[in-house]
C-alpha cells in the first residue's frame, strides 16, 4: 500500500490503513510532516506555525485522528469566544445554562457591538436555520446561492452583515460572503452553533503543529510500514486501466496493491495525463476549484501586551490575534521570560496579497497597538509574514459537483485531500475525513471493508427532543 503526502489526508488515511492490518509506505515530498498544517523552526531557534488552525468541537474526526496517533491531550480547548470592535466594546460567545439551540442566547442578547436591529435580523435568519433542521429550502437551488445571497434575501443590517455572519463565516470558511456557497455557510451554523450545545468549543494546539504528527510515524512504522521524507512523486504509471507504478525523485519507481494520492488538487492535476481524465472523468475537472488566500503574521514584543488567550478583532484588517505564549504555556514560551509572541491571522487576505511585507507589518502593528493598549509601549522587537497564497479550496457556490470521490474508476487510484467529496469545507476535519474515506475505500475494494469516518455530535437539548 502506498500513500503520497504527508498531510492530515495522507496520515490519516496511512494511520487507518495500518490499523486495519496493510503495510504502509507513506512518502511525502517535505522534510516533515503536516502538510499546511504544519510548523517549522526558524534559523532563531522559534518555532512557527505555518499558520495558526483551530478546531472546532464538532470536528468529530480530527479529534478521533489526535486520539488514535497520541495527540489529543496536545489541544486545548476554549468555552468562550471574546470579539472586540475598534471603539473597545467588547462581546463573547459562550454556552449559558439553556439548552442547544438556545444556549449562546445569553450572551448574544447582551453582545454590545451589535444593535438591537442587528440582533433581531440575525435572529429571523437563525430561525430559518433551525426549522429546517440545517437545511433551508433555497441551498437546494441548481448551482448553488452564495451566503452573501442567502442573507439579503433574509434582509439582514448591514452591521449583521460585517459584524456578525463575515466575521465568523471568512474565518471558518476562508472565503469572502459573495464567493461562498450559502450550504457551508448554514452548515457552520448548524453545526457549530445551533444544534449540540458543544459543537462551538474552539480546540487550539498547545504545541507548534509539527509536534502532533510525532505519533503518525510511530503508528505505521511498528505495523510494518515506513515514512519516507524529502521524497516528490515524479510520475504516474498508467498500464490496463490501472496504476502500475509511481516514480520519485532520482527514478526510484515503487510498486503496490492500491495507492493513495493525497496530494493538493493543483500538484495531483500536474501529475495527471489526458489518460488518466479519459478513464475517470471527474479528473478532468479539478482546475474548476479555485484557491483562497490565508495570511499569517508573526509578533514578538519585548513584553506582554495581551492576557486572553485569543481575541477576534471587528472592522479591521486583523481578523484573530492568538496570544501563542500563553497557549503554548512556560514550556514552550518564547526565550527571554517577559517576551510576548502573537500570531495574527487574515483569512480570504486577497488584498494581501501584493502588498509589501512592510506595509502589512504596519498596518496589523497599528490595529494591535489600538485594540491592545499595552502594546503601544511595548517594542516590537521581530515581525514576520507568512502569506498562503493557496491555503484553501475556494468554496464557491456549486464547488461540491467538481470535488471527486476517494474511490476511482482507475484500478488501484484512491483519492484523499480535503478537495475531495466529503461535504466538509477545507479544513483539518475534512482532510481526516477524506483520509478515512480513502481507506474505507481500499479496504471495500480489498474485500475486508471496516468503517473509520465518524458520525457527526449529535442533535442535544431542544434540538434533539423537537428533531
Ligand atoms: C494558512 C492556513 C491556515 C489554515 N487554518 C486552518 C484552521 O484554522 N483550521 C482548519 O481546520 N484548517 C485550516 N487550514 C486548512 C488546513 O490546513 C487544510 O485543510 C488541511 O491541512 C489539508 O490537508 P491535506 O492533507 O488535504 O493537504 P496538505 O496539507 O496540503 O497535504 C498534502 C501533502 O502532499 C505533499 N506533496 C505535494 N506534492 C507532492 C509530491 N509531488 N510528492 C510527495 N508529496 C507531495 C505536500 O508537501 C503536503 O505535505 C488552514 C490552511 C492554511 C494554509
Amino acid at each position: 500500500m502506498i500513500v503520497i503526502g504527508g498531510g492530515l489526508a495522507g496520515l490519516s488515511a496511512g494511520v487507518a490503513l495500518a490499523e486495519a492490518g496493510w503495510r504502509v509506505r507513506l512518502f511525502e515530498q517535505r522534510p516533515f510532516l503536516g502538510g499546511r498544517a504544519t510548523s517549522y523552526v526558524l534559523p532563531d531557534g522559534e518555532h512557527v506555525d505555518n499558520c495558526q488552525h483551530v478546531t472546532l468541537g464538532c470536528c468529530t474526526n480530527l479529534e478521533d485522528f489526535y486520539r488514535r496517533v497520541g495527540s489529543a491531550d496536545k489541544i486545548k480547548f476554549f468555552d468562550r469566544l471574546l470579539f472586540q470592535d475598534p471603539q473597545g466594546r467588547t462581546g463573547e460567545m459562550q454556552a449559558g445554562l439553556l439548552p442547544a439551540p438556545f444556549h449562546m442566547l445569553g450572551s448574544f442578547v447582551t453582545f454590545a457591538p451589535l444593535t438591537l436591529a442587528d440582533k433581531y435580523s440575525i435572529g429571523r435568519a437563525i430561525m430559518d436555520i433551525l426549522r429546517s433542521k440545517g437545511k433551508p429550502k433555497d441551498l437546494e437551488e441548481a448551482g448553488g446561492i452564495s451566503m452573501l445571497e442567502w442573507l439579503r434575501r433574509r434582509k439582514q443590517t448591514r452591521g449583521a452583515m460585517e459584524r456578525f455572519w463575515r466575521v465568523v463565516l471568512v474565518s471558518a470558511l476562508d472565503e469572502e460572503l459573495d464567493r461562498t456557497d450559502a450550504r457551508y455557510g448554514v452548515d457552520v451554523f448548524w453545526k457549530g452553533f445551533l444544534s449540540n450545545h458543544t459543537g462551538y468549543r474552539m480546540g487550539v494546539p498547545a504545541v507548534p503543529l509539527a509536534q502532533l504528527y510525532d505519533g503518525c510515524k510511530w503508528e505505521i512504522e511498528r505495523r510494518g510500514g515506513e515514512v519516507n521524507l524529502r521524497a516528490p512523486l515524479r510520475a504516474i504509471q498508467l498500464a490496463g486501466g490501472a496504476v502500475n507504478k509511481v516514480e520519485f525523485d532520482g527514478g526510484r519507481r515503487e510498486t503496490a496493491d492500491a495507492y493513495v494520492f493525497a496530494l493538493p488538487h493543483v500538484a495531483l492535476a500536474d501529475l495527471l495525463s489526458e489518460e488518466f481524465k479519459r478513464l475517470e472523468p471527474a479528473l478532468a475537472n479539478l482546475d474548476e476549484i479555485r484557491v483562497a488566500p490565508i495570511t499569517g503574521v508573526h509578533f514578538w514584543f519585548d513584553r506582554e501586551v495581551m492576557r486572553e488567550p485569543f481575541l477576534t478583532l471587528l472592522d479591521t484588517t486583523t481578523q484573530w490575534i492568538f496570544n501563542k505564549t500563553a497557549l503554548y504555556g512556560k514550556a514552550n514560551a518564547s526565550p527571554g521570560e517577559k517576551e510576548q509572541y502573537l500570531q495574527l491571522v487574515i483569512s480570504a487576505s486577497y488584498d494581501l496579497l501584493q502588498k509589501p511585507r512592510q506595509e502589512i507589518i504596519d498596518l496589523c502593528l497599528a490595529e494591535v497597538r489600538q485594540a491592545l493598549p499595552a502594546a503601544r509601549e511595548a517594542v516590537l522587537t521581530k515581525a514576520t509574514v507568512i502569506k498562503e497564497a493557496a491555503a484553501t479550496f475556494s468554496p464557491q457556490p456549486g464547488v461540491d459537483r467538481w470535488r471527486p470521490k476517494q474511490e476511482t474508476s482507475i484500478r488501484g487510484m484512491f483519492l484523499a485531500g480535503d478537495w475531495t467529496a466529503t461535504g466538509w469545507p477545507a479544513t483539518m476535519e475534512g482532510a481526516v475525513r477524506s483520509g478515512y474515506l480513502a481507506a474505507e475505500a481500499v479496504l471495500r475494494k480489498a474485500g475486508t471493508p471496516r468503517t473509520f469516518l465518524q458520525p457527526d455530535l449529535p442533535p442535544d437539548g431542544l434540538v434533539r427532543m423537537f428533531g
